[in-house]
């Protein structure tokens, strides 16, 4: 392992029944609050009436910014600033899924900056202070709930970053089950893949003697492969929606990153996808992986071939370890497609016309990933690969 100090504050609270918590959390940081939701799941299923009958016996003076994108615009992002300084909001209530969250942690940071957001994403400038803020989470996805990073998208200049800092961590996040009932099958399988690549970005790290790590992440992965198929048939089961939403939050809260970097190139290449076309970030990722896999399995083989054998049952028995690797990721492809993920960039219409734009937008830091360092080449060649 490499040297690591971890930190990791959010108050998880997770179980059916736990909005009863609500109150007493938020109470802590005032008596203004400023709720930031999406584009209206959360009126359809009744959480967003809840929430208010439980914001109102807190005697709470309410306000709201609703419309938060899938993919969170800098501009909404900017309007919730404006809104907590208009109004000296104290604290902020994020109730949705990733988007909502990140978006929120870009209004916490902006609501106590004079500047433009835009630095925060793209490190110009970091955050000296923060509204504290709290989530409940409505979609098993990214992880958002218990870390401190957030993804954003400025929709003028067509670049989607993700950035981070301390000061945005939740101060509680409340998770129950029940309220991921609603997520609609396509959703539900997006965020299935997204959770399986960030643990993936972390398996294939830059360090060596991680059998604790790798056991961890195996064991996650292998409880979301079993739950998965079951989940996309019973929407509103409450021991899969618990299970995969336990997953999510494992798979990025800094549980599995002990020790090393993980290597999030896929992530890397997914943001300059998604940036250019606004399609959803799991099913670029879903495209993406299995060839980033594939182009870089020579690296180190046996890292590919122990994944196949541990995670997806390969038999490893009369086999090179080359090909027990391969086969691990077909295994993957083919159950991300079994789940009816996206399999190539023509789902979203997209051809090779924009693949330059990309690979520059991908590029903008210099050469990205930890597990290996990818290039111009390699990028345009990955994305070639998921046409
Ligand atoms: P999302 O973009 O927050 O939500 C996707 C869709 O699901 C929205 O249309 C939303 O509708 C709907 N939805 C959410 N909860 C629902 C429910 N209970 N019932 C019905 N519909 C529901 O999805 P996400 O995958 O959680 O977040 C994706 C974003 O997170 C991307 O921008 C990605 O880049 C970023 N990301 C962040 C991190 C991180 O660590 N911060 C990691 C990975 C990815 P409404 O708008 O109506 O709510
Ligand atoms: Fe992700």
């Amino acid at each position: 392992m490499n040297a690591f100090s971890f930190y990791n504050p959010v108050k998880l609270i997770f179980g059916k029944g736990q909005l009863s918590k609500l109150k007493d959390e938020l109470s802590l940081y005032g008596k203004k609050v400023l709720i930031v939701y999406g584009g209206g799941s959360i009126k359809k299923n009744g959480l967003y009436e809840q929430v208010i009958s439980i914001l109102n016996e807190a005697n709470m003076e309410v306000f709201e910014l609703a419309g938060v994108e899938p993919n969170p615009r800098l501009s909404t992002a900017k309007k919730g600033a404006e809104i907590c300084k208009k109004e000296g909001i104290e604290v902020i209530l994020a109730v949705g899924g990733g988007s909502v969250i990140d978006c929120t942690k870009l209004i916490a940071a902006a609501a106590k900056y004079e500047g433009d957001p835009w630095d925060f994403v793209t490190k110009k400038a970091f955050p000296k202070e923060a509204l504290p803020f709290g989530s409940i989470l409505t979609l098993a996805a990214t992880g958002s709930e218990m870390n401190a990073g957030s993804v954003i998208t400025n929709e003028e200049t067509q670049e989607k970053y993700g950035w981070g800092h301390p000061l945005v961590y939740p101060k509680f996040s409340i998770l129950d089950p029940v309220n991921t009932y609603t997520v609609p099958l396509d959703q539900t399988v997006y965020g299935i893949v997204d959770m399986m690549s960030h643990m993936f970005e972390q398996y294939y790290n830059n360090a060596s003697n991680t059998p604790v790590q790798d056991e961890m992440i195996e064991g996650v992965l292998r409880s979301v492969i079993e739950a998965a198929p079951k989940l996309i048939e019973d929407l509103e089961n409450y021991e899969l929606r618990e299970t995969i939403l336990f997953a999510g939050t494992l798979g990025l809260n800094g549980f599995l990153q002990m020790g090393y970097a993980g290597d999030w190139a896929s992530h890397n290449i997914e943001h300059a996808v998604s940036a250019v076309y606004d399609i959803p970030h799991a099913g670029g990722l879903a495209i993406i992986f299995p060839r980033w896999m594939r182009h870089n399995v020579s690296v180190n083989p046996e890292r590919f071939a122990k994944l196949a054998t541990r995670v997806f049952h390969v038999n490893p028995e009369g086999k090179s370890v080359e090909e027990v690797a391969h086969e691990g990721i077909d295994r993957l492809a083919e159950f991300w497609a079994s789940l009816n993920a996206p399999t190539n960039l023509e789902h979203y219409n997209i051809d090779e016309s924009k693949i330059d734009l990309m690979v520059e937008k991908a590029m903008v830091n210099g050469e990205f990933g930890n597990f290996k360092k990818l290039n111009a080449e390699d990028t345009k060649a990955i994305l070639t690969a998921s046409l």
